[in-house]
């Protein structure tokens, strides 16, 4: 059986630079939006077998900035990208994986997240 799926009950703009998530746990987790875009799982951005990260951070705009946000099932976020990337799909599994709170173990490094996600 599948253990319940912590949901994002509420995203918001924290500000400019920070997307907010409520979770249905009740857990809040704040996102650099371009920490976000650098921990794209898409395979374009990390090679499915291999794991390997195949962002290149130097590409990534320093203002880059989600435009749109969409639900994918109920397990999932598409994320639309203002530098025009949006085959990303951040599962809510590892949305929470990245938070970066100090109850989830501090700021997590996004090119090393593919790694460690199978
Ligand atoms: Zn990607
Ligand atoms: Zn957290």
């Amino acid at each position: 059986m599948a253990k319940p799926i912590v949901a994002p009950l509420e995203l918001f703009q924290a500000d400019a630079r920070t997307l907010g998530v409520k979770w249905s746990d009740g857990h809040a987790s704040r996102y650099d939006v371009r920490q976000l875009r650098l921990a794209c799982p898409c395979a374009h951005c990390i090679q499915e077998w291999t794991g390997e990260v195949m962002v290149k951070p130097e590409l990534i705009p320093a203002d880059v900035a989600p435009l749109d946000l969409e639900a994918v099932g109920n397990y999932g976020l598409r994320v639309q990208w203002s530098d025009g990337h949006a085959t990303g799909i951040y599962t809510y599994d590892r949305l929470r994986a990245f938070c970066g709170c100090a109850a989830c173990g501090g700021p997590k490094d996004p090119l090393t997240l593919g790694a460690a996600k199978r």
